[in-house]
């Protein structure tokens, strides 16, 4: 099974072709824990109040799986050692259909993930139609080409998602204990809205939505009024629309040319006494953070947002790059939380060749470079896919499954995971999963390339950058 429960036993015997099935939500265990137990005469499901009974049946369907409709007598008590067990999609690069969406949330079910984070906005469009700010959907989801790296098309994309179809999301997602978690990205990677909205610019110059790669100069002017109003008329907007928990407000990537330009952006610095333009981020960040969490909310950001050391500690971080001047640590030792997705165990967008299944699987779910809280603080895990190079729902699914299954079991288990090699037996006992709910998965050949496979991977990954770009992204870099 995957992920593989917590207490699992044999009793001996199989079950009945007659036997009966019981199901029983129980108040005295987790919210999120079930039971089984498998006698010749009934099957029982027990669990926890909150999502426990779905993932009793979902192990159930798992064993059918294996064992066919006769069952060996077992008992299973299992609980997550995590609560924040995530998948990523980035719908702003390329649009994926309801039902292609349907497809993914359906399988990352199977696994026992709990969130969608669901990426809606960045440079190269926005993807949900909007009641307060229509020209977002009319303006900020158009480009007419797509110019990612050495790839050249004017094809571009044209859709988003109706107010009906975010609904009819969020409501499978809520079929099996799924939140959905939209991510709003700012300051940085809001090209396409300021196409629609140029005065929320710090130049307030026209721009086009985004048809390249890498990351973009442009951000939300944090020295004007209106740019804040305009965020929280925005989020009042989706927030009718996502009733979860947790809201993600992006931060990742922002470079901070345009601020240090800015008068305005320079008189809030003088004005609230921030030293610097990553001060200036935390401020922004905090800001509409507490706003968020006036309504409820649990705000989330990209690792950056707290380089100014001035974030609030209620924020969560996502991790994606590496701790260098040891910020995300001490945002954590202030009491924040962590969700884990370091690039080279949880980026899906690259070859097979460069994350392999087995880097997947081997994510470290306490690092020590996270402090003495280690793995206190530490929320989950998430698997994340970004699509600028991927514009087909063959080649999502390939590259997402089966790694996304390999989180799945990181957030589940915890620290206390079956080796590798265990968890390749029994993914391989599972394999014809994919096949039932037509997911194209890469075959267990691909899963771990031989050096030389991966060395030929790696190479054509890079094909997808030109030098410009690359020059490009590294200068932005410095500048985060
Ligand atoms: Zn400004």
């Amino acid at each position: 099974m995957i992920p593989e429960p917590k207490e699992f036993r044999l009793t001996g015997g199989k079950m009945a072709q007659n036997a009966v099935m019981e199901e029983q939500e129980c108040s005295g265990i987790g919210r999120e824990e079930y039971r089984i137990s498998i006698t010749p005469e009934k099957i029982r499901l027990e669990g926890g109040r909150g999502t426990g009974l779905v993932y009793a049946r979902t192990t159930l369907e798992q064993l059918r799986l294996i064992y066919g409709e006769e069952l060996p007598c077992m008992e299973i008590r299992d609980w997550p050692a995590h609560s924040y067990r995530s998948f990523h999609i980035d719908c702003s690069r390329h649009y994926f259909t309801v039902d292609e969406l349907k497809k993914m949330i359906r399988m990352s079910a199977w696994f026992k993930q709990n969130y969608f984070h669901w990426h809606i906005s960045d440079d190269q469009g926005w993807r949900i139609e909007c009641r307060r700010y229509p020209l977002l959907h009319k303006i900020s989801a158009v480009r007419p080409g797509d110019h990612f790296g050495n790839y050249d098309s004017d094809e571009g994309e044209d859709r988003y998602y109706s107010r009906d179809e975010v609904r009819e999301i969020v409501e499978y997602c809520g079929r099996f204990g799924i939140e959905v978690v939209p991510e709003i990205d700012m300051p940085g990677h809001v090209t396409a809205i300021l196409a629609a909205y140029p005065e929320l610019s710090c130049t307030g110059e026209l721009v086009e939505v985004g048809m390249k790669a890498g990351i973009f100069k442009e951000l939300f002017c944090a020295g004007r009024e209106e740019t804040f109003t305009f965020i929280r008329n925005l989020l009042d907007d989706m927030m009718e629309l996502f009733p979860g928990r947790y809201f993600h407000i992006g931060g990742d990537e922002a470079p901070k040319e345009r601020w240090k330009a800015c008068p305005l952006c320079q008189k809030r610095m003088e004005e609230e006494g921030l030293g610097n333009a990553q001060e200036l981020q935390g401020y922004m960040c905090n800001r509409i953070a507490s706003y968020l969490q006036s309504k409820g909310k649990i705000p989330i950001v990209w690792n950056e947002a707290v380089y100014g050391g001035n974030i609030d500690k209620d924020v969560v971080v996502q991790l994606w790059t590496e701790d260098k001047d040891h910020q995300i640590r001490a945002h954590l030792d202030k009491g924040g939380k962590a969700i884990l997705s370091m690039v080279e165990h949880c980026y899906c967008d690259y070859p097979y060749g460069m994350h392999s299944l087995k880097d997947m699987y081997e994510l470290n779910m306490n690092p020590a470079e996270l402090g003495a809280r280690g793995g206190d603080s530490v929320l989950g895990a998430e698997c994340l896919v970004w699509t600028e190079f991927i514009r087909s729902d063959a080649r999502l699914e390939k590259l997402c499954w089966p790694r996304f299954a390999a989180t799945a079991e990181a957030g589940w288990c915890g620290v206390r995971r079956p080796e590798y090699e265990d968890f390749r037996r029994r993914l391989t006992a599972l394999f014809p999963i994919f096949e039932k709910y037509k997911i194209q998965a890469a075959g267990m050949e691909e899963w771990d390339p031989d050096e030389e496979t991966a060395a030929k991977q790696t190479a054509g990954f890079q094909m997808n950058f030109s030098s410009e770009e690359r020059d490009e992204v590294r200068k932005a870099q410095e500048d985060i």
